[in-house]
């Protein structure tokens, strides 16, 4: 096995909710106490099994979910410790943890983390307004959200970084600049901007096409995006990805490193793991996921080899999501720009700019990211004399 194809990031999925979020489709069942236990022995075994993907040192280590802050500060020092008993850990390794504004989300149990070896916190306020966290449908309220910022601050979390949503039914500008405002003034030194999208399957899906709810259009939503990269450009924050905003050296490590392709593993159910070009994810299915890992087996579900264009289109989508683009040079080798990809960059010029050998997009084009990426690939497998295959990614 070559050693730069194998993971030197992990992601583990933490899958239990306190309550199901009706916009939310991650894979998560509700808190069960008696689940922990099985859970817990049921990842370790799994990371066991599939330490030979791995090639150290790990450089972040990402708890997701779910809700991980529902695992008490032991049972993640306890995944840590194994980590690193097996591992070695980069010096500067970032390690974070999604929390959910609740009652436990105070100072003493954020130090406890802070000891436990977790660096970065990613809360999940949402809304620093009740009545759009009870649109939502979320569990905390408005001052539990503000009191976890602070406390998280107060506990001594340097890199904190908040989840906002907006394109909430009837959500007013006023409040979306006031949540983007405390976040800021709270010291956050990252924000996660996200449009509330409807995911099929999920409660909020069949509420909008029974008429129930309605969500605001594509130009309120262009609205809200472009007044968010305003204000927060203006406080200081980079706009990095179409959704991500982090004041200068407090980018999320970790989700670069899936925008830039680099090979992670996924441990937990319904987790996903990439290397040697290789998609593979895990059975969404908790109870599955722990009896498979009882007898000794992987808990795989399947896994998708991509061909070059899978590669090449996934490549580009992703980079468009992001600040730093797509490097030129993977979408037509040679010292010129050929003429189909030129034609895009001329047609979009206000969407891209050509940089330092790379195509970036600019606010407005990750705005429309997805449209550039289908241009782009198509005039990139034209001059190639190929088309486009589907993956994951294609519109
Ligand atoms: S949004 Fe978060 S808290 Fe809500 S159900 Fe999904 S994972 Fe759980």
């Amino acid at each position: 096995m070559k050693g730069m194809s194998r993971a030197a990031a992990i992601y583990i999925h933490v899958p239990f909710c306190l309550r199901k979020c009706p916009y939310c489709d991650f894979y998560s069942v509700v808190w069960k106490n008696g689940w922990v236990e099985l859970y817990l022995s049921a990842l370790l075994a799994e990371l066991d099994l599939r330490l030979d993907s791995v090639d150290g040192p790990i450089s972040s280590v990402y708890f997701g979910g779910g809700t991980p802050s529902l695992l008490s500060p032991e049972a993640i020092g306890r995944i840590l410790t194994r980590l690193r008993q097996l591992l070695p850990f980069a010096s500067e390794v970032e390690v974070t943890l999604e929390c959910n504004p609740s009652a436990n989300a105070r100072a003493d149990f954020f130090r406890a983390l802070l000891q436990a070896g977790v660096n970065r916190l990613s809360i999940g306020v949402q809304s620093f307004q009740d009545l759009n966290l009870k649109k939502l449908g979320r569990i905390h309220d408005a001052s539990e959200a503000l009191r976890a910022v602070r406390e998280a601050r107060r506990a001594g979390f340097e890199n904190v970084s908040v989840d906002l949503i907006y394109g909430i039914p009837n959500q007013r500008m006023s409040e979306w600049l006031r949540d983007l405002q405390l976040a800021v003034s709270e010291g956050a030194t990252h924000i996660s901007a996200y449009e509330l999208t409807v995911e099929p399957g999920t409660a909020l899906s069949k509420w909008v096409e029974k008429g129930l709810v309605r969500l605001p259009g594509p130009d309120r939503v262009a609205e809200f995006y472009l007044r968010a990269h305003e204000l927060l450009t203006e406080s200081g924050f980079e706009h990095y990805e179409v959704s991500n905003y982090s004041l200068p050296g407090f980018r999320c490590r970790h989700n670069e490193g899936y925008w830039r392709r680099t090979p992670y593993l996924g441990l937990g159910p319904s987790a996903h793991s990439f290397f040697r070009n290789c998609r593979s994810w895990n059975w969404r299915d908790l109870r599955k996921y722990c009896s498979l890992l009882e007898s000794g087996r992987l808990p795989l579900e399947s896994k998708e080899e991509l061909s070059s264009s899978q590669e090449l289109t996934e490549r580009v989508f992703l980079g468009l999501r992001t600040r730093d683009g797509v490097e030129i040079d993977s979408l037509a080798p040679g010292p010129e720009l050929p003429a189909r990809l030129r034609a895009v960059a001329e047609e979009y010029r206000e969407h891209l700019e050509l940089d330092d050998g790379r195509i970036r997009p600019t606010a407005l084009g990750m705005l429309v990211a997805e449209e550039l990426a289908l241009r782009l690939i198509r005039a990139a497998l034209e001059e190639n004399g190929a088309r486009p295959e589907p993956s994951g990614f294609s519109a």
